[in-house]
This record gives C-alpha cells, sequence and structure tokens, in this order.
C-alpha cells in the first residue's frame, strides 16, 4: 500500500475541511476513483512527466495523476479552502505536488511549468465549467509554438467538447473555438462522464477532450485569427462583408471587400462556411492590410 493509498475518503476530506461545492466556482467534484484513474491515464503515460493541474479542489484527480506516476503536479487553485486538504496529499508525496494558490486566468503558466519541468509539460483537468473556455482560448493562443505543453487532457460540458472538435460539416457546433483548436491541434473527444458521476451532479453529460498540439501549424498571428473568427461569428448569420465591418489594423478601419478579395474568399460568405484554411488566409490578409 502506498502513501497515496492510505489517505482518507475523497468524501471523507470534504467533510472534515468543510468542502461543501460552490457553484460561483464551478465546483463538481469527482470522488470515483475509477474514473479519476481513467482520465490519468488518459493523459499518460505520465512517468517522468509534468503535469499542471488546473482547480484540483479536493483533489480527486491529483491523486490519480500522481498514482499514475507524473514526476510533478503543479495544481492552481483558487479556492483557499481547498489548500490544506492539497498539503495532504503533497505530503504524502514528497517534492512531487506543488500548490499554487490563485486564479490559472491570471496565473503566468509557462514561467511557473519553467521552474519544475526542463521539457514539455502536460495538461490534464476537470476544468470548472465557467473558465473552461477561457482557459482553452488562452492555451491555444500561446506564443511561440509549439508550445510549453505536449497534450491537453481536459473535461468540458459535451456541447462544449463538440464545439471544440467541430469541423464546418457540424455546422451548428462550427465557431471560433473548432478554428482555434483545429488550427493548432488535433483535437477528439475521448469519452462522456455522465452528470451522476459528479458532486453535485451538473445538469448535463460532460466529455474528456484531448488536444495534441500542431508541429507546424498554417502560418498566422494567433492574435489575427483569434479577432477575425470573434468578428465573424459573432453575427454569425450575416454575410462576411458585414460581420467583418469592425475590424480595425494599424488603428483605422479595414477595407473589408479589399480584405476578402486578398484572401480569396466571397464577400456573401457566412462564418461557418468557412473553413480552417479560409480563416487563416483572412488572418494572414489582415496583417498585410492597413
Ligand atoms: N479537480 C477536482 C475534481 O475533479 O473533483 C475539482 C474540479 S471542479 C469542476 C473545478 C475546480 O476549479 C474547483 O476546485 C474550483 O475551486 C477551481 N477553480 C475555479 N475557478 C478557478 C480558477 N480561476 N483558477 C483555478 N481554479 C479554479
Amino acid at each position: 500500500m502506498t502513501a497515496l493509498d492510505a489517505l482518507p475518503p475523497l468524501r471523507d476530506v470534504v467533510r472534515a475541511f468543510d468542502l461543501a461545492p460552490r457553484k460561483s466556482l464551478g465546483q463538481n467534484f469527482l470522488f470515483d476513483l475509477n474514473l479519476t484513474a481513467k482520465i490519468a491515464r488518459a493523459a499518460g503515460p505520465l512517468a517522468g512527466v509534468t503535469v499542471v493541474e488546473v482547480g484540483p479542489g479536493p483533489g480527486g484527480l491529483t491523486r490519480a495523476l500522481l498514482a499514475e506516476g507524473a514526476r510533478r503536479v503543479v495544481a492552481i487553485e483558487t479556492d483557499e479552502r481547498c489548500l490544506a486538504a492539497l498539503a495532504e496529499i503533497a505530503a504524502a508525496c514528497p517534492g512531487r505536488l506543488e500548490i499554487v494558490h490563485g486564479d490559472a486566468l491570471s496565473v503566468d503558466l509557462p514561467a511557473l511549468v519553467a521552474r519544475f519541468a526542463d521539457g514539455p509539460a502536460r495538461i490534464c483537468a476537470n476544468l470548472p465549467y465557467n473558465v473552461g473556455t477561457a482557459m482553452l482560448v488562452q492555451w491555444l493562443e500561446t506564443e511561440p509554438w509549439p508550445p510549453w505543453f505536449d497534450r491537453l487532457t481536459l473535461m468540458f460540458q459535451r456541447e462544449v467538447a463538440e464545439r471544440i472538435v467541430a469541423t464546418p460539416e457540424q455546422r451548428a457546433d462550427y465557431g471560433r473555438l473548432g478554428v482555434l483548436a483545429g488550427w493548432r491541434t488535433r483535437a477528439r473527444i475521448l469519452f462522456d462522464v455522465p452528470p451522476s458521476a459528479f458532486t453535485p451532479p451538473p445538469k448535463v453529460t460532460s466529455s474528456v477532450v484531448e488536444l495534441i498540439p500542431r508541429a507546424a501549424p498554417l502560418a498566422c498571428e494567433a492574435r489575427l485569427l483569434s479577432e477575425i473568427t470573434r468578428a465573424a461569428f459573432g453575427q454569425r448569420r450575416k454575410m462576411l462583408r458585414q460581420s467583418l465591418k469592425g475590424l480595425s489594423a494599424r488603428g483605422a478601419a479595414v477595407d473589408v471587400v479589399a480584405l476578402l478579395a486578398a484572401a480569396g474568399v466571397e464577400p456573401t460568405r457566412r462564418a461557418e462556411e468557412i473553413d480552417i484554411e479560409g480563416f487563416v488566409r483572412l488572418a494572414r490578409a489582415l496583417a498585410g492590410a492597413g
């Protein structure tokens, strides 16, 4: 029996540390050890790997990542109440769990990870629903690319997972998230997790998504691709000649008709009809505009 196995059951930890889940922090905890092990295995093999976990909560997935052999887990948790429970896990695995108290959206993760890992790290998390998408976009917009992580294994609501892996063929789900994810990574849904697996159960099914960074995505500036897709999908029912009207370059309004012509995109098209390559051409044209 390892020191991790000797830790008290998660339900007892939640009771002992008075960790009543808070909706405002997206707290839906996993207590099922088979499930946390399955998620950790999906992120593996972990031997010698530094794993970043956002939102460890009482530490169910954290324990599983350590049990799967992660050399080190760097866990960023915003809820102060969870820190003492996490400290017990750290004590059971000396030198293998770094607990960071803070908002993962504003922590400088690359700098943090550089203190502990000499190669690429990996990100594995049961993300809080309220900030999960913003976190993913931040990771997809990372510069330079290839990034400081070599894989993302993340839990989202099923509906968000479908948007991440969507292509123009899945028109209803295809949007900014699908373009950014498909541009820089190979993304796929690994498996679903029913509401009953969580405490408290959320209203919807969740899915674990894997994103593997592409070594050489089509060349364009992430910032501009992000800007173009925000404008285009912000008014997805409108033709691009209309939806892109607010764009600017070097402080001046962009000539949208010229931009679309330079990218070889028909002005009467709508965002959901444009594939990733088309958006990349638009981002390149925006770089040369103004
Ligand atoms: N990993 C745990 C599990 O699987 O049982 C908890 C997952 S729960 C869905 C999300 C966790 O993220 C909560 O512990 C919550 O406090 C934390 N959290 C919410 N917003 C955060 C933020 N901005 N930065 C870091 N952690 C955050």
